[in-house]
């Protein structure tokens, strides 16, 4: 088995040829830091409208080192955060369903450039699974649905399936009911970055890579080649925020890791059934996702090791090997028919995380500074509509985007080591003692231990 590596996403896909650092100090209008989806969006809608500006990417590693060549390929609308807390912005309840409308329409706008520009990021729109794998998650999804019934969702948006339903598009061992939703895409994540990236070059936009930026100040981005001077300086660096000056406590750097089998054999796709390619996750608190790949195998990814000491990163992405038995687990218990499936690759990243877990897109036009990210694990769409929305905020367009409720949404920091380590990893440890109580009692209510671990989180329901 293949370990760290960044991803079998780039694996496979292959490292496309890299662009030079920086060569010396430049002007530009626009500097974009970070060749994530949230930079490349940003720039490539920018470019895309305004056709004259100057737009310089900077990025520390390659495009698509980050989450955005790593996760688990769900084009997803879920929205990241909380309708209750996006709720207080001015806009109120509209306002949030016009977010969640939003991340809706984003998901077809993401296979729509995909298509224009001729991205083969293998992407299908199959809709997505919550499936419970016991009573008590069970019962959670039916609190959900009651939910998302009282805020509007109708059938359109999410329906609930029977074990027999379940069972028409797949075979989950232990399932006992699923979600289903329609607005949601799987695609192989770095194929998509990789598309991007050439897109935006192609439109004219200067990327530099393996140029980090050392600090940001108005009208300026910094790095050891020299300077970049811009009217406008967005950063775009997610999970990796912690390490620039002075931000070290905006956004956690949460792990999630991943592992994939092999192509699976003819029979076991037989047993699975999946034919539908719809991405799944359980109601677990610490929940599993995954994906049918393109090539016939099962990406499936969880928490992992949550969180490393002053907001550390491992960079190549090794996972512990705990770990990977752990989503071993999982996948062998969901999927009995993968029992004989050879783990092919492991790899991990960091995704960016607020400590009221809700995104935000922020621009101060009088110092030209701006930021989006803080997706919570659901920023393959999101990265696209904050992409959009920055850039409307760049070229001061009063559109209905720069109204929607996580523009100037402002989160608290974070707590100060060691109370961060600390609250995070007893957190995932009350979760999945919570998760073990909920399978070994098959009790129909959640575990009271679950609910402890909430109000310690703030994790919004
Ligand atoms: C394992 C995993 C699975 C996930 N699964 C899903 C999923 O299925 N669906 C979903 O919606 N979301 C998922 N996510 C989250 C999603 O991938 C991220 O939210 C999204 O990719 C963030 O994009 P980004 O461009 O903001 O950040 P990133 O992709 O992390 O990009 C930030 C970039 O900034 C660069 N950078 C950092 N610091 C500097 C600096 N100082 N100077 C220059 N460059 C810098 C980094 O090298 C990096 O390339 C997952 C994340 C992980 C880690």
């Amino acid at each position: 088995m293949r370990n760290g590596d960044v991803s079998f996403w780039w694996h496979t896909q292959g490292v496309p040829p890299r662009h030079l650092s920086l060569p010396e100090s430049t002007e530009a209008d626009v500097c974009v830091v970070g060749g994530g989806y949230t930079g490349l969006w940003t720039a490539y809608y920018l470019k895309r409208t305004d056709p004259g500006l100057r737009i310089v990417v900077l990025e520390a590693a390659f495009t698509g080192f980050g989450a955005s060549g790593r996760n688990g390929g769900w084009v997803t609308a879920a929205l990241p955060g909380s309708r209750s807390r996006y709720a207080k912005g001015p806009r109120g309840r509209e306002g949030v369903r016009a977010l969640e409308r939003a991340l809706r329409d984003t998901v077809d706008e993401v296979a729509r450039v995909c298509q224009a520009e001729s991205i083969d990021a293998s992407l299908v729109k199959g809709g997505t699974l919550a499936v419970a794998t016991s009573p008590a998650q069970d019962a959670r999804l039916r609190e959900q649905l009651e939910h998302d019934r009282a805020w509007g969702d109708g059938e359109d948006v999410v329906t609930y399936l029977g074990k027999a339903e379940l069972a028409k598009r797949m075979n989950v061992a232990a399932a006992e009911g699923a979600l289903f939703s329609p607005d949601c895409a799987r695609i192989q994540p770095a194929a998509l970055v990789a598309g991007l990236a050439e897109a935006v070059s192609r439109l004219g936009v200067d990327i530099y890579e393996a140029t980090p930026v050392t600090s940001i100040e108005p009208g300026v981005a910094s790095t050891p080649f020299g300077d970049v001077r811009a009217k406008y300086v967005l950063r775009c660096t997610e999970g990796f925020t912690a390490r620039l000056p002075g931000l070290r406590r905006i956004l956690l750097p949460m792990n999630s890791a991943m592992i994939v089998t092999e192509p699976l054999s003819d029979q076991a796709w037989a047993e699975i059934g999946w034919d539908g390619y719809e991405t799944v996750g359980d109601e677990a608190h610490a929940y599993m996702y995954a994906q049918r790949t393109a090539d016939g195998r099962i990406a499936i990814g969880g928490r992992g090791v949550p969180y490393r000491y002053a907001s550390g990163l491992d960079d190549r992405g090794t996972v512990a090997p705990a770990t990977v038995s752990q989503l071993t687990e999982i996948l062998h218990h969901m999927f009995p028919a993968t029992q004989s499936a050879k783990i092919s690759h492991a790899w991990c990243g960091v995704l960016g995380v607020p400590r009221d877990w809700c995104a935000a897109v922020h621009l101060n036009q009088a110092s030209g500074l701006g930021w989006a990210g803080g997706y919570t694990g659901h920023g393959v769409t999101a990265s696209n509509l904050a992409g959009r929305t920055l850039a409307d905020l760049v070229r001061g367009e009063r559109s209905e985007l720069v109204t929607l409720p996580w523009v100037g949404h402002r989160s608290p920091r974070w707590e100060p080591e060691p109370l961060r380590w600390t609250g995070v990893h007893s957190l995932y440890a009350v979760y999945r003692t919570a998760d073990r109580l909920e399978t070994r009692k098959a009790s129909p209510r959640t575990s009271p231990l679950a609910r402890v671990g909430d109000i310690i989180s703030g994790i919004p329901h």
